[in-house]
């Protein structure tokens, strides 16, 4: 294997020991190779190097492991107390912590991201989605039910994990979005099959050896990696999967739940969004504008919240405009694991790729580009933060999700709040929005209007473990996180006994 100019960067020794090793996926109490003996091969974003090699697993591993999960499920897993789940679960957390610096620097290298933010974020969500979830273990109840049929009964409801869950996880969040899923999963007594994304596959299977390390049993946290049409579709069809997890494409969300409905299984998807951005006239510009910066250009715009339309009044709008332009040029373009990167690469060629033909397309139908619109340097996957201005609904770079750091900004007028939130409206998508002013009675009358998941006021990008998170219309099914995450990994059941 090449040595890239990345692993010379890393610091902690457990990193480079673990990127270094030979990578099996975790199925029951086997670290295993593919069936097919093949390997897929993961790329270092900021070199386009060889990075690692991890097994491609198929429909072949996808069935081992199905079966090893659903043996743990009927094993002593499904004998533990709430309580006892939950202190390994806490256990498990405690130990991600400990572990924070080489977690960062394994998720910074395979994706792209700088290490701080990755030590942040990516470690530290995930870290307290599992505490959060630690604590509902032993709070997993039902209730009594006064029902209306004349006569004595007893009536009551009680809530049972789902049973074997797969969990499909998209490359810009490996850490993170496996936590959305895992953590519940595993405070419910679910039992978990979780399939990275083919080019982030490392941190889960680093994840899955601290589990191991911790005392879960074998086949509760099981990872198969491998591509998504091969082992992703595999999980998905698979009749032994009572629940998927999926977070993604809309489109491979699609295609995902038409999977499942074959065995009628429990789905909840995450997909994609094109998050407005609506600022007032009275905003307080000083915080909105490095706020809405962020919101666009933070992990490259690889964020399916990323504020990737933005609304503004007119009064202000060359304002706002130039202020975001000045924040993206403070942006330290670079390798993610050097200190001072602010904005690291594109997770890959093909993503760059798309990404550019979306800035020539918003060029194309007219769109100004007032910052960026390049690619940076020879090496890696770099591209410069672009805003485009002008825009209008009717363009791709609008309607679509680009997934990159591209923010698309136009101006409004003197209209009702109705009428500048039937633009914020005008997607498909639903995901998450914010909104900028001091004005209370607007901010919180745009909240309403607004169609999305989650809607944040004088900030973007705000995720807590007990705020569920999950998108209206075409942005998914069902919410992540909080209570209501919960709810999603069980079947509730309800027992009558006539007296
Ligand atoms: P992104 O655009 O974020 O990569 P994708 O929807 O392509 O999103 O991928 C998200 C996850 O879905 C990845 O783990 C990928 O391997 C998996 N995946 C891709 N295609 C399929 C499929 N046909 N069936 C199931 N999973 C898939």
């Amino acid at each position: 294997m090449t040595l890239t100019s990345s692993l010379s960067l890393l610091k902690t020794e457990g990193a480079r020991r673990f990127i270094t090793q030979r990578h099996r996926m975790r199925i029951g109490a086997e670290w295993t190779g593919a069936v097919s003996g093949k390997s897929l091969d993961v790329t270092d974003p900021a070199t386009g190097q060889l990075l690692a090699r991890v097994p491609a697993g198929d429909e072949a591993d996808v069935d081992r492991a199905v079966r090893a999960a659903r043996d743990a499920l009927e094993g002593p897993w499904s004998k533990m107390t709430g309580l006892e789940r939950g202190k390994l679960i806490t256990r498990f957390a405690l130990r991600l912590e400990e572990l924070a610096d080489e977690l960062a620097e394994i998720e910074a290298i395979d994706c792209g991201k700088p290490v701080g933010y990755a030590k942040q974020i990516d470690v530290g969500l995930s870290a307290n989605t599992y505490h959060y979830m630690a604590g509902w273990a032993s709070k997993v109840n039902g209730e009594t039910v006064n029902v209306s049929t004349p006569g004595d009964f007893l009536a009551y409801t009680t809530r049972e994990p789902v049973g074997v869950v797969a969990q499909i996880v998209p490359w810009n969040f490996p850490l993170v979005l496996t936590a959305y899923k895992l953590a519940p999963a595993l405070a419910t007594g679910c039992v978990a099959i979780i399939k990275p994304a083919e080019m982030t596959p490392l941190s889960t299977l680093r994840l899955a050896q601290i589990a191991e390390e911790v005392g879960f049993p074998p086949g509760v946290v099981n990872v198969v990696t491998g591509l998504g049409a091969k082992a992703g579709a595999a999980l998905a069809e698979h009749p032994g999967v009572d629940k998927v997890a999926f977070t993604g494409s809309t489109g491979v969300g699609k295609m995902v739940a038409r999977s499942a409905i074959e065995s009628v299984k429990r789905i909840t998807l995450e997909l994609g969004g094109k998050s407005p951005m609506v600022v007032l006239p009275d905003a307080d510009l000083s915080k909105a504008i490095p706020g809405l910066a962020s919101a666009i250009f933070f992990h490259q715009g690889q964020v399916c919240t990323a504020g990737s339309r933005l609304f503004v009044h007119k009064s202000i709008y060359n304002e706002v405009l130039d202020g975001i332009a000045a924040e993206a040029g403070k942006l330290k373009v670079g390798n993610g694991l050097n200190a001072e990167t602010t904005m690291g690469p594109l997770v890959s060629s093909l993503q760059l790729e798309r990404v550019m033909g979306y800035v020539e397309q918003g060029r194309k139908a007219g769109a100004d580009v007032v910052i960026g619109g390049s690619t940076i340097g020879s090496e890696g996957y770099f591209m410069q933060p672009t805003i485009l201005a002008n825009t209008t609904p009717d363009m791709s770079v609008v309607r679509e999700e680009i997934f990159g750091p591209v923010l698309c900004a136009a101006s409004f007028g003197d209209e009702d709040l109705d009428r500048v939130a039937a633009q914020a409206n005008d997607s498909s998508f639903g995901l998450s929005a914010s909104i900028w002013t001091n004005n209370l009675s607007a901010a919180h009358k745009l909240a309403k209007s607004i169609q999305a998941g989650s809607v944040w006021i004088n900030m973007h990008h705000f995720f807590d473990p007990g705020m569920p998170f999950g998108g209206y219309k075409q942005s998914g099914w069902g919410r992540e996180q909080g209570e209501e995450a919960i709810r999603a990994f069980t079947e509730v059941k309800s027992v009558v006994a006539a007296l």
